[in-house]
């Protein structure tokens, strides 16, 4: 089964060269993908800063773009195995063609300038998911980081997300704090997705989401991809202590509470501290098997793998 995979920082971590023949390090890249059944998911540039420290628009920009040209290069040296997509067609195509369909997620929307001049720009450049926040405060809204006071988005994050809706890029809630969810449900006219986070019912922890937020997603005929981060499936999780089954908890649990085509994976890959048990992208076929185990059904996969995502990218994307 072909997996479409809501959030990984590869990019931010591997040359184009090391994505292409491999890595012994990272827990993604392209012959470990096409092994697992990884059929693309949501690439995502970022930069890193001590969780809550700022980050300037001039070293975002620097060090994401060369970023969104190792997207470019490889799908140039290895077209065959990898394509850069900027609409639903597009991945269906590159998924039937075998390859891998990467689409640029950018963490944080530091690189926006906060008069939003330069959105359109960074969409013709392929932008097409948007993390308002991460850790950290910024012109647009609060992450849930150690600077957060609890304030919800500021009037340009109000106008990035209208704007954003208009343009056909998807907005992502995750890392950002709770009046900031409630702003962007409050603005958004389009599905409400975190594309890596869990439950805070079964594991206490603000990147999580409350039993609230989900019912908004809801609502919204919106999307949460599953974070396999350790600390987000078990409080004090290690890679040692948490299993594959805290992954199929988190899913069962949005599925009960919401409903089955509100779930899907965001594995945070290169991002994350994943179970020992998964390793890597290569644990994906094993984590497939297990969902079945606990009961997910053929048509139940098919969901959580890839039509969720297409019904909620198309809605957000061409709606
Ligand atoms: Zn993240």
């Amino acid at each position: 089964m072909l997996i479409f995979d809501g959030h990984n920082d590869t990019i931010s971590r591997l040359t184009p060269e090391r994505f292409i023949a491999g890595d012994g390090e990272s827990h993604l890249d392209l012959p470990r993908a096409g092994e697992a059944g990884f059929a693309g998911g949501l690439f995502a540039t970022f930069v890193h800063t001590e969780s809550g420290d700022p980050l300037s628009q001039a070293r975002a920009l620097a060090e994401v773009m060369p970023m969104v040209d190792r997207l470019r290069a490889i799908e140039q040296r290895a077209g065959d195995r990898f394509a850069l997509c900027t609409d639903v067609a597009g991945i269906e195509q590159a998924m039937n063609d075998g390859r891998c369909a990467a689409v640029w997620h950018c963490e944080g929307a530091e690189i926006v300038d906060p008069n939003l001049d330069n959105l359109d720009e960074l969409y013709r450049a392929g932008l097409r998911s948007l993390g308002l926040v991460w850790n950290r405060t910024n012109a647009f809204g609060m992450g849930v980081g150690p600077a957060d006071t609890d304030e919800g988005l500021t009037s340009q994050g109000r106008a990035l997300v209208r704007r954003c809706n208009e343009l056909g890029i998807l907005v992502d809630v995750s890392h950002l704090n709770q009046p900031g969810f409630g702003d962007v449900a409050r603005t958004t006219e389009r599905p409400l997705v975190a594309t890596h986070a869990n439950a805070r019912r079964l594991c206490d922890h603000p990147r999580n989401l409350s039993d609230d937020q989900l019912t908004a997603i809801r609502r919204t005929n919106g999307l949460v991809g599953v974070n396999f981060h350790v600390a987000f499936l078990k409080v004090g999780g290690t890679t040692h202590s948490v299993g594959l089954d805290a992954i199929v908890d988190h899913a069962a649990y949005i599925a009960d509470r919401i409903g089955l085509e509100h779930v899907a994976l965001g594995s945070d890959f290169d991002g994350a501290d994943v179970p020992a048990d998964l390793a890597d992208v290569t644990g994906l076929p094993a984590l497939l098997d297990l969902f079945k185990r606990r009961g997910f059904d053929e048509d139940a996969m098919a969901r959580i793998t890839w039509s969720n995502w297409q019904r909620v990218l198309h809605a957000t994307w061409d709606g």
